[in-house]
């Protein structure tokens, strides 16, 4: 199934329970800009390359677009186009002021130097530098892009615009980023998973979880979990995962990905397991925090971990998530659960406007209290209409874009 046909199935559910009209429906799903541009670039060979860059700026009813970048090989315009619909349903779940965004470029950065991804990201700004910026389009780290690409892009912007932090968050936080921003997506998985592990009823110290992923929210969600006494039974990245009943060591995990450029494999802390065994291991909590589509049609009924929490943007296929209501897997979906960072990328965004900065403690403080907020709004709705927490938190999305639009007038 195409990645915009899966969202508009979890769209339409929503929109069904909110009774939305058609007309409303096909102007929430209608981007407002697509962009595809041609990039250029001599690699350090001398040989010219043409990449291909995307920004789709979704809808803006709500302020400002926000997204992330993502430079991997599977990007294409039909992706780019259902995620940034995503960022707008998910900044609208945890209401903070933005719209939703998306863009990226089609390569492989672990095949590039870094002097040709900063040229590569240079000349994408060139291309698009007047279609974003801090009051239209705002974007940020995604699969793929660091705080270096960041920094870069604010970079290039300033040439033409001059000195404008808030074109983009997720920077280092020596060159205008925050202290907070790097951890936030791992640590507002992490500490929404505790929240449901509590409203379900069940034990924290000692729960049993699985991880697939070991980048930048797979990580840090590892971290957060094992501090607050959890046990990180599995965890994967591309090339294959590791196994520990009593649970891994997740600092030694830290320090052996750090001294290996950012890769497990040969790790001898656990025993290997394959990312298809990690995903249908016995445990209490399953966390995808990799590639979207993972969970299919095919290997749903294998899962047996009864909660999932989505850390990555579309792990569950449509067809799949039927099946996993109908085992009564308990789905906490992405919109809320990966929220955090793009909360943090509003504080960044706050804190450059205002040339001033919070400390670390004010960020998580503030970041718990927002990602709170939004689960008790989920819960209480997919309690009180009888919905997935999913349905729900589109519901809660899609709700409140419906009725910005309405007061903002359609001229
Ligand atoms: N790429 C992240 C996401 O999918 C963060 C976006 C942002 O910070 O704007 O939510």
């Amino acid at each position: 199934m195409r990645s915009s046909e899966a969202s508009r199935i979890y769209f339409d559910r929503a929109a069904d329970q909110l009774d939305l009209s058609d007309n409303m429906r096909r102007l929430l799903l209608t981007a407002k800009r697509e962009v595809q541009v041609q990039i250029p670039v001599e690699m350090d060979s001398g040989d010219v390359a043409t990449f291909i860059g995307y920004r789709v700026q979704h809808n803006s009813a709500r302020g400002p677009m926000k997204g992330g970048l993502r430079y991997h090989p599977q990007v294409d315009l039909e992706e780019v186009r259902s995620l940034a619909a995503l960022m707008t349903w998910k900044t609208a779940v945890v209401n903070i002021p933005y719209g939703g965004a998306k863009g990226g470029i089609s390569l492989d950065p672990s095949k590039m130097s870094p002097r040709e991804l900063e040229r590569i990201t240079r000349r994408f700004v060139d291309a698009i530098h007047d279609l974003f910026g801090p009051d239209v389009d705002i974007p940020a780290p995604d699969m793929g892009t660091t705080p270096d690409v960041m920094a870069w892009i604010m970079n290039q912007y300033g040439k033409y615009h001059g000195f404008s932090p808030a074109c983009v968050t997720g920077k280092p936080v020596e060159y205008h980023g925050i202290p907070g921003r790097d951890e936030a997506t791992g640590r507002g998985v992490g500490s929404l998973t505790l929240k449901l592990l509590s409203r379900l009823g069940r034990k924290i110290a000692g729960t049993s979880v699985a991880i697939q992923g070991f980048g930048n929210v797979g990580s840090h969600t590892a971290k957060f979990l094992h501090d607050a006494e959890c046990r990180i039974v599995a965890i994967s990245d591309a090339f294959g995962g590791f196994h520990r009943t009593e649970g891994l060591d997740v600092l030694e995990l830290f320090r052996y990905s750090n001294s290996h450029s950012g890769r497990l494999e040969g790790f001898s802390g656990g025993d290997h397991m394959t990312n298809a065994e990690l995903l249908a291991l016995d445990c209490d909590v399953l966390i995808p925090a990799a590639l979207g589509g993972v969970l299919t049609q095919e290997n749903a009924r294998a899962v047996r971990a009864p909660i999932i929490v989505e850390a990555a943007n579309a792990p569950i296929q449509p067809e799949a998530d039927l099946i996993l209501d109908e085992l009564g897997i308990v789905v906490l979906p992405d919109i809320l659960a990966n929220a955090g960072g793009v909360t943090a990328s509003w504080f960044e965004w706050v804190q450059n406007r205002q040339y001033y900065q919070w400390g670390i403690n004010r960020v998580r403080q503030e970041l718990d209290r927002i990602l709170g907020e939004a689960f008790e709004q989920v819960w209480q709705l997919s309690t009180s209409r009888k919905v997935t927490p999913r349905t729900a938190a589109y519901m809660l999305g899609v709700g409140r874009v419906g009725r910005a639009t309405v007061l903002g007038g359609i001229q």
